[in-house]
């Protein structure tokens, strides 16, 4: 069985094995494909694994042998799943992977912001404390989370883990959801409404998927309901942000800080608005990347391509 992997970079630059492919087959990994090139790296493999590579139903109508799409994540909106499952040809994802992560760089991104260490630590090691007149200083407000609140908008398995660390540290929860698990309340926990945890919270955090619904959920009209000063976090999906309403926001102080994993368009365009706002802090869509985490992605991309060899599919989106 041939399997070709078509951009194995992101999920291993060279930190993990593809050893558990290997054992299932011939296996061809490169670590990125461009598009001219996606049918002629195919040939006549009957497994191809796919991140963020596009599968058309051209090329699907080019590579007559595909047996099995694996896609190298949890989304799968690259690969033509309506086509494939004209041709019979099963996609499989990886649904969840990294929740424990994703949580972590949530709070990650608010200590961050809260405290600003990196940037402190640059000034210590460039001599400011060394030459500082004070036995020592700050170059931001510093914030103590204990008793504030944190609205976290989509209550999911990724919110669930951010709100039991930010419980730990002393924060109170409005949780808002398109369902609601009552089980999930607490003393430190409720659900809320959207506007009143728009009113209420001194950090909103962003746990929701990318719908409809959701796009665009922060913008002017949804950030002028929100506290002055508040903060927030997202390392859900850039387009749930309105990004030139959050630039305003920040710039006018409405919001006092913004730390983002995500944005509109991926990697960022250097005329993304926020680039040049007051106090946001950006990072690469890497909240997912821990070894940890692609260790476990990696092997369920190789659990699901055994169990569809034996008969039994697994985590398959266009069944
Ligand atoms: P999940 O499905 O467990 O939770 C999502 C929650 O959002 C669900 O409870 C759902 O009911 C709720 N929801 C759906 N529509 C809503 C709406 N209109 N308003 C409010 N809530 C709504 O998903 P998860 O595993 O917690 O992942 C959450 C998101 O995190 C993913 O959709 C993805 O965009 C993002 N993510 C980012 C990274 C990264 O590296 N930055 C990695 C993995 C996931």
């Amino acid at each position: 069985m041939k399997i070709v992997v078509l951009d194995g970079y992101t999920l291993n630059p060279g930190d993990i094995s593809w050893e558990g492919l290997e054992a299932l087959g011939e296996v061809t990994v490169y670590d990125r494909t461009p598009k001219e090139e996606i049918a002629a790296r195919i040939g006549d493999a009957e497994v191809i694994y796919t991140n963020k590579t596009p599968i058309t139903r051209e090329t699907l109508d080019q590579c007559t042998n595909i047996r099995f799409i694996g896609v190298l994540a949890t989304g799968y909106n690259v690969v033509d799943v309506e086509a494939a499952k004209e041709k019979q040809i099963p996609v499989a994802n990886i649904p969840t992977y990294g929740t424990a992560a994703v949580a972590q760089f949530a709070i990650a991104l608010l200590l961050e912001l809260c405290h600003h260490i990196g940037e402190h630590s640059d000034a210590v090691k460039a001599g400011e404390w060394s030459s500082n007149a004070d036995w020592c200083f700050w170059k931001h407000p510093l914030v103590e989370l204990a008793g504030k609140t944190m609205g976290i908008i989509g209550f999911g398995r990724i919110g669930q883990d951010t709100a039991k660390i930010a419980q730990a540290l002393g924060m109170n929860i409005l949780a808002y959801d398109a369902y609601k698990n009552p089980l999930l309340e607490s003393e430190t926990c409720h659900y809320a409404e959207l506007d009143e945890l728009l009113a209420q919270s001194d950090v909103i955090s962003l746990h929701c998927p990318l719908f409809p619904s959701t796009e665009g959920i922060i913008n002017k009209d949804t950030i002028a309901k929100m506290k002055d000063g508040v903060m927030i976090i997202n390392d859900s999906r850039g387009p749930l942000i309105v990004e030139e309403d959050l630039r305003d926001a920040l710039n006018s102080g409405k919001v006092a800080g913004a730390a983002l994993d995500v944005v509109s368009t991926e990697p960022i365009r250097m005329d993304n608005p926020l680039l040049g706002a007051k106090n946001v802090i950006l990072t690469p869509h890497i909240a997912w990347a821990p070894k940890e985490s692609r260790q476990r992605l990696m092997d369920i991309a190789v659990a699901n391509l055994k169990n569809f060899v034996e008969g039994k599919p697994q985590n398959i989106v266009n069944a």
